[in-house]
Protein backbone atom coordinates (compact mmCIF):
# COMPACT_ATOMS: atom_id res chain seq x y z
CA UNK A 1 0.00 0.00 0.00
CA UNK A 2 1.38 3.12 -0.98
CA UNK A 3 2.67 5.89 2.05
CA UNK A 4 0.73 8.76 3.09
CA UNK A 5 1.88 12.25 1.05
CA UNK A 6 1.66 15.40 2.68
CA UNK A 7 1.29 18.48 0.51
CA UNK A 8 3.88 19.12 -2.29
CA UNK A 9 4.54 15.59 -2.35
CA UNK A 10 4.98 15.25 -5.62
CA UNK A 11 1.91 12.96 -6.02
CA UNK A 12 3.96 9.47 -4.41
CA UNK A 13 1.58 6.58 -4.54
CA UNK A 14 -2.02 7.95 -3.00
CA UNK A 15 -3.02 4.60 -3.51
CA UNK A 16 -2.44 0.89 -5.03
CA UNK A 17 -5.86 0.82 -6.50
CA UNK A 18 -8.41 3.36 -7.47
CA UNK A 19 -11.77 3.20 -9.35
CA UNK A 20 -13.61 6.65 -10.12
CA UNK A 21 -17.04 6.77 -11.24
CA UNK A 22 -18.06 9.15 -14.52
CA UNK A 23 -14.74 9.30 -15.63
CA UNK A 24 -15.06 9.56 -19.69
CA UNK A 25 -15.58 13.28 -19.52
CA UNK A 26 -14.87 16.23 -16.84
CA UNK A 27 -13.62 16.10 -13.32
CA UNK A 28 -13.21 12.32 -13.43
CA UNK A 29 -11.59 11.98 -17.02
CA UNK A 30 -8.76 14.26 -15.44
CA UNK A 31 -8.84 12.61 -12.54
CA UNK A 32 -8.05 9.14 -14.24
CA UNK A 33 -5.49 11.12 -16.61
CA UNK A 34 -3.33 13.01 -13.05
CA UNK A 35 -3.57 9.33 -10.97
CA UNK A 36 -2.11 7.72 -14.50
CA UNK A 37 0.28 10.31 -15.34
CA UNK A 38 1.95 10.97 -11.87
CA UNK A 39 5.47 9.78 -10.85
CA UNK A 40 4.07 6.70 -9.08
CA UNK A 41 0.78 5.91 -10.26
CA UNK A 42 -1.42 3.59 -8.42
CA UNK A 43 -0.77 0.06 -9.74
CA UNK A 44 -4.71 -0.39 -10.84
CA UNK A 45 -7.02 2.51 -12.36
CA UNK A 46 -10.43 1.25 -12.95
CA UNK A 47 -12.37 4.01 -14.81
CA UNK A 48 -16.01 3.50 -15.12
CA UNK A 49 -18.11 5.27 -17.50
CA UNK A 50 -21.51 4.24 -19.12
CA UNK A 51 -19.69 4.25 -22.63
CA UNK A 52 -16.99 3.06 -22.50
CA UNK A 53 -15.98 3.69 -25.93
CA UNK A 54 -15.29 7.54 -26.25
CA UNK A 55 -12.80 7.07 -22.96
CA UNK A 56 -11.08 4.00 -24.51
CA UNK A 57 -9.64 6.10 -27.36
CA UNK A 58 -8.71 9.13 -25.15
CA UNK A 59 -7.08 7.05 -22.80
CA UNK A 60 -5.33 5.61 -25.73
CA UNK A 61 -4.10 9.35 -26.73
CA UNK A 62 -2.06 9.84 -23.39
CA UNK A 63 0.74 7.79 -25.01
CA UNK A 64 3.04 8.33 -22.41
CA UNK A 65 1.23 5.94 -19.92
CA UNK A 66 2.52 2.38 -20.51
CA UNK A 67 5.72 3.45 -20.21
CA UNK A 68 5.18 4.78 -16.97
CA UNK A 69 3.81 1.42 -15.58
CA UNK A 70 -0.02 2.95 -15.11
CA UNK A 71 -2.32 0.33 -15.88
CA UNK A 72 -5.66 2.23 -16.97
CA UNK A 73 -8.87 0.15 -17.29
CA UNK A 74 -11.87 0.61 -18.50
CA UNK A 75 -15.83 -0.58 -17.34
CA UNK A 76 -19.05 0.44 -18.82
CA UNK A 77 -20.92 0.42 -15.11
CA UNK A 78 -24.35 0.79 -16.87
CA UNK A 79 -26.66 3.72 -17.31
CA UNK A 80 -28.10 5.18 -13.82
CA UNK A 81 -31.49 5.91 -14.64
CA UNK A 82 -32.21 8.98 -15.23
CA UNK A 83 -36.07 8.57 -14.89
CA UNK A 84 -37.79 8.52 -11.55
CA UNK A 85 -36.27 5.13 -11.04
CA UNK A 86 -34.83 4.70 -7.49
CA UNK A 87 -32.05 2.01 -8.02
CA UNK A 88 -29.21 2.65 -10.12
CA UNK A 89 -27.94 -0.47 -12.59
CA UNK A 90 -27.08 -3.03 -10.21
CA UNK A 91 -26.12 -6.29 -12.56
CA UNK A 92 -23.71 -3.61 -14.43
CA UNK A 93 -22.38 -2.58 -10.81
CA UNK A 94 -22.38 -6.10 -9.77
CA UNK A 95 -20.14 -7.11 -13.13
CA UNK A 96 -17.95 -4.46 -12.70
CA UNK A 97 -17.25 -5.52 -8.98
CA UNK A 98 -16.58 -9.18 -10.33
CA UNK A 99 -14.15 -7.78 -12.89
CA UNK A 100 -12.40 -5.68 -10.43
CA UNK A 101 -11.89 -8.34 -8.09
CA UNK A 102 -10.32 -10.86 -10.59
CA UNK A 103 -7.91 -7.83 -11.67
CA UNK A 104 -6.82 -7.54 -7.83
CA UNK A 105 -6.03 -10.97 -7.19
CA UNK A 106 -6.58 -10.86 -4.05
CA UNK A 107 -5.98 -7.88 -2.70
CA UNK A 108 -8.98 -5.40 -1.82
CA UNK A 109 -9.87 -1.52 -3.24
CA UNK A 110 -8.16 0.77 -1.82
CA UNK A 111 -9.88 3.86 -3.16
CA UNK A 112 -13.58 4.35 -4.45
CA UNK A 113 -13.99 8.24 -5.86
CA UNK A 114 -18.21 8.29 -6.19
CA UNK A 115 -17.18 11.12 -9.24
CA UNK A 116 -20.39 10.78 -11.49
CA UNK A 117 -23.32 13.21 -11.45
CA UNK A 118 -26.12 15.06 -13.05
CA UNK A 119 -26.19 18.72 -12.89
CA UNK A 120 -30.34 20.26 -13.17
CA UNK A 121 -30.93 24.14 -13.52
CA UNK A 122 -34.55 23.66 -11.99
CA UNK A 123 -35.70 26.99 -10.80
CA UNK A 124 -38.66 26.89 -8.04
CA UNK A 125 -41.04 27.93 -10.90
CA UNK A 126 -39.84 25.35 -13.16
CA UNK A 127 -38.72 22.24 -11.06
CA UNK A 128 -41.03 18.91 -11.02
CA UNK A 129 -41.32 15.65 -9.47
CA UNK A 130 -39.19 13.58 -12.84
CA UNK A 131 -36.63 16.23 -12.16
CA UNK A 132 -36.12 15.93 -8.29
CA UNK A 133 -36.30 12.20 -8.91
CA UNK A 134 -33.47 11.92 -11.79
CA UNK A 135 -31.41 14.12 -9.61
CA UNK A 136 -31.44 12.26 -6.91
CA UNK A 137 -30.84 8.88 -8.50
CA UNK A 138 -27.95 9.87 -10.42
CA UNK A 139 -26.70 11.63 -7.30
CA UNK A 140 -27.83 9.85 -4.02
CA UNK A 141 -28.28 6.51 -4.81
CA UNK A 142 -25.58 5.72 -7.26
CA UNK A 143 -23.10 6.60 -5.02
CA UNK A 144 -25.01 4.89 -2.14
CA UNK A 145 -25.39 2.07 -4.17
CA UNK A 146 -21.67 1.64 -5.31
CA UNK A 147 -20.70 1.81 -1.76
CA UNK A 148 -23.08 -0.86 -0.64
CA UNK A 149 -22.47 -3.75 1.52
CA UNK A 150 -23.33 -6.40 -1.74
CA UNK A 151 -20.93 -3.84 -3.92
CA UNK A 152 -17.75 -2.82 -3.66
CA UNK A 153 -17.71 -2.14 0.32
CA UNK A 154 -16.35 -5.90 0.70
CA UNK A 155 -13.24 -4.85 -1.26
CA UNK A 156 -12.91 -1.54 0.71
CA UNK A 157 -13.13 -4.00 3.98
CA UNK A 158 -10.28 -6.20 2.50
CA UNK A 159 -8.38 -3.42 1.64
CA UNK A 160 -8.84 -2.07 5.39
CA UNK A 161 -8.17 -5.34 7.02
CA UNK A 162 -4.74 -6.33 4.61
CA UNK A 163 -2.81 -2.53 5.10
CA UNK A 164 -1.54 -3.68 8.42
CA UNK A 165 -1.90 -0.35 9.63
CA UNK A 166 -4.37 1.19 12.43
CA UNK A 167 -4.82 5.27 11.25
CA UNK A 168 -6.95 6.20 8.53
CA UNK A 169 -6.31 7.24 5.38
CA UNK A 170 -6.65 7.03 0.99
CA UNK A 171 -3.82 4.51 0.41
CA UNK A 172 -5.77 2.38 2.74
CA UNK A 173 -9.11 2.19 2.54
CA UNK A 174 -11.37 5.30 1.17
CA UNK A 175 -14.92 5.89 -0.05
CA UNK A 176 -14.38 9.91 -1.58
CA UNK A 177 -17.87 11.61 -2.59
CA UNK A 178 -17.53 14.23 -4.85
CA UNK A 179 -20.12 16.94 -3.70
CA UNK A 180 -20.75 20.41 -3.91
CA UNK A 181 -20.62 24.14 -2.16
CA UNK A 182 -23.94 24.64 -3.12
CA UNK A 183 -25.50 21.61 -1.30
CA UNK A 184 -24.11 22.92 1.74
CA UNK A 185 -27.34 23.42 4.05
CA UNK A 186 -25.06 26.22 5.94
CA UNK A 187 -23.47 28.38 3.68
CA UNK A 188 -27.20 28.23 1.71
CA UNK A 189 -25.12 30.11 -1.35
CA UNK A 190 -26.81 32.35 -4.07
CA UNK A 191 -30.18 30.80 -3.94
CA UNK A 192 -31.83 33.59 -6.21
CA UNK A 193 -28.50 33.67 -8.55
CA UNK A 194 -28.10 29.36 -8.61
CA UNK A 195 -31.84 28.28 -7.95
CA UNK A 196 -30.63 25.00 -8.93
CA UNK A 197 -33.02 22.88 -6.62
CA UNK A 198 -32.67 19.63 -7.30
CA UNK A 199 -28.67 19.71 -7.64
CA UNK A 200 -28.72 21.34 -4.16
CA UNK A 201 -31.18 18.86 -2.43
CA UNK A 202 -29.64 15.85 -4.25
CA UNK A 203 -25.70 17.37 -3.00
CA UNK A 204 -27.03 17.76 0.85
CA UNK A 205 -28.64 14.46 0.80
CA UNK A 206 -25.10 13.09 -0.82
CA UNK A 207 -23.59 14.40 2.00
CA UNK A 208 -25.87 13.09 4.20
CA UNK A 209 -25.04 9.99 2.73
CA UNK A 210 -21.12 10.87 3.31
CA UNK A 211 -21.40 11.42 6.72
CA UNK A 212 -23.38 8.17 7.23
CA UNK A 213 -21.11 5.83 5.67
CA UNK A 214 -18.30 7.99 7.42
CA UNK A 215 -19.93 7.18 11.12
CA UNK A 216 -21.03 3.46 9.86
CA UNK A 217 -17.15 2.70 8.36
CA UNK A 218 -14.62 4.51 10.66
CA UNK A 219 -14.52 1.25 12.95
CA UNK A 220 -13.93 -0.37 9.91
CA UNK A 221 -10.70 1.10 8.75
CA UNK A 222 -12.67 3.05 5.77
CA UNK A 223 -12.11 6.83 5.32
CA UNK A 224 -15.27 8.65 4.13
CA UNK A 225 -15.22 12.89 2.71
CA UNK A 226 -16.89 14.65 0.67
CA UNK A 227 -14.98 16.77 -1.74
CA UNK A 228 -16.04 20.37 -3.87
CA UNK A 229 -13.67 20.28 -6.33
CA UNK A 230 -14.35 24.19 -6.60
CA UNK A 231 -16.50 25.86 -9.78
CA UNK A 232 -14.52 24.20 -12.85
CA UNK A 233 -14.91 24.33 -16.50
CA UNK A 234 -16.44 20.92 -17.64
CA UNK A 235 -19.84 20.61 -19.45
CA UNK A 236 -21.59 20.64 -16.23
CA UNK A 237 -19.37 23.42 -14.62
CA UNK A 238 -19.36 25.20 -18.36
CA UNK A 239 -17.14 27.92 -19.55
CA UNK A 240 -17.81 30.52 -17.34
CA UNK A 241 -16.35 29.00 -14.34
CA UNK A 242 -13.19 30.30 -12.88
CA UNK A 243 -10.79 27.21 -12.40
CA UNK A 244 -9.55 24.65 -15.27
CA UNK A 245 -9.92 21.11 -14.08
CA UNK A 246 -6.35 20.56 -14.19
CA UNK A 247 -6.01 23.32 -11.22
CA UNK A 248 -8.65 21.38 -9.26
CA UNK A 249 -7.70 17.83 -9.71
CA UNK A 250 -3.89 19.10 -8.30
CA UNK A 251 -5.55 20.66 -5.45
CA UNK A 252 -8.12 17.65 -4.83
CA UNK A 253 -5.34 14.90 -5.38
CA UNK A 254 -3.36 16.62 -2.32
CA UNK A 255 -6.52 16.73 -0.35
CA UNK A 256 -6.45 13.09 -0.83
CA UNK A 257 -3.15 11.95 -0.12
CA UNK A 258 -3.37 14.29 3.68
CA UNK A 259 -6.81 13.09 5.10
CA UNK A 260 -6.63 11.15 7.82
CA UNK A 261 -8.65 10.26 11.00
CA UNK A 262 -9.33 13.75 11.40
CA UNK A 263 -10.83 14.55 8.41
CA UNK A 264 -12.72 11.67 8.51
CA UNK A 265 -16.09 12.71 7.83
CA UNK A 266 -15.42 15.80 7.08
CA UNK A 267 -16.32 18.09 3.92
CA UNK A 268 -13.67 19.54 2.31
CA UNK A 269 -12.77 21.52 -1.01
CA UNK A 270 -10.15 21.44 -3.00
CA UNK A 271 -7.66 23.36 -1.62
CA UNK A 272 -8.29 21.40 1.87
CA UNK A 273 -10.62 23.95 3.41
CA UNK A 274 -13.21 22.39 5.43
CA UNK A 275 -16.80 23.41 4.56
CA UNK A 276 -20.32 23.80 6.81
CA UNK A 277 -22.33 20.93 5.72
P1 LIG B 1 -19.66 16.53 -16.30
O1 LIG B 1 -21.06 16.87 -16.67
O2 LIG B 1 -18.55 17.06 -17.12
O3 LIG B 1 -19.48 14.95 -16.17
C1 LIG B 1 -20.42 14.21 -15.44
C2 LIG B 1 -20.02 12.76 -15.40
O4 LIG B 1 -21.03 12.03 -14.68
C3 LIG B 1 -19.92 12.13 -16.77
O5 LIG B 1 -18.92 11.15 -16.77
C4 LIG B 1 -21.28 11.50 -16.94
O6 LIG B 1 -21.31 10.41 -17.85
C5 LIG B 1 -21.54 11.01 -15.52
N1 LIG B 1 -22.99 10.83 -15.39
C6 LIG B 1 -23.94 11.77 -15.57
N2 LIG B 1 -25.17 11.22 -15.47
C7 LIG B 1 -24.97 9.91 -15.25
C8 LIG B 1 -25.84 8.81 -15.10
N3 LIG B 1 -27.15 8.95 -15.18
N4 LIG B 1 -25.30 7.59 -14.87
C9 LIG B 1 -23.96 7.44 -14.80
N5 LIG B 1 -23.09 8.42 -14.97
C10 LIG B 1 -23.58 9.65 -15.20
O7 LIG B 1 -19.54 17.05 -14.79
P2 LIG B 1 -18.28 17.36 -13.88
O8 LIG B 1 -17.11 16.58 -14.33
O9 LIG B 1 -18.18 18.82 -13.76
O10 LIG B 1 -18.82 16.83 -12.47
C11 LIG B 1 -18.29 15.70 -11.81
C12 LIG B 1 -18.72 15.78 -10.35
O11 LIG B 1 -18.28 17.01 -9.78
C13 LIG B 1 -20.25 15.77 -10.18
O12 LIG B 1 -20.58 14.95 -9.09
C14 LIG B 1 -20.58 17.24 -9.90
O13 LIG B 1 -21.76 17.37 -9.15
C15 LIG B 1 -19.35 17.67 -9.14
N6 LIG B 1 -19.13 19.11 -9.14
C16 LIG B 1 -18.77 19.77 -10.29
C17 LIG B 1 -18.57 21.14 -10.25
C18 LIG B 1 -18.13 21.93 -11.46
O14 LIG B 1 -17.99 23.15 -11.35
N7 LIG B 1 -17.89 21.30 -12.61
C19 LIG B 1 -18.75 21.92 -9.01
C20 LIG B 1 -19.11 21.12 -7.87
C21 LIG B 1 -19.29 19.77 -7.95
P3 LIG B 1 -21.84 10.60 -19.38
O15 LIG B 1 -20.72 11.25 -20.13
O16 LIG B 1 -22.16 9.23 -19.81
O17 LIG B 1 -23.06 11.50 -19.30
Amino acid sequence: VGERRGKGDNMATLARSVLVTGSNRGIGLELVRQLAASPRPPQHIFATCRDASGLRGKVSAWGCLPARGARVRIWDLGSWPLLGVYTVDLPSIRGAMQTVETHLEGQGLNLLINNAGVGSQATLQSVDAQEMLATFAVNVVGPLQVAKVCEFLPLLEKAAKDAGTEGLSCSRAAIINVSSKVGSIGLCLGVLEAPMYPYRASKAAQNMVTRCLAEELRDKGILCAAIHPGWVKTDMGTEQAPMTVERSMQGILEVLGILSQETCGAFLDWEGNRLPW
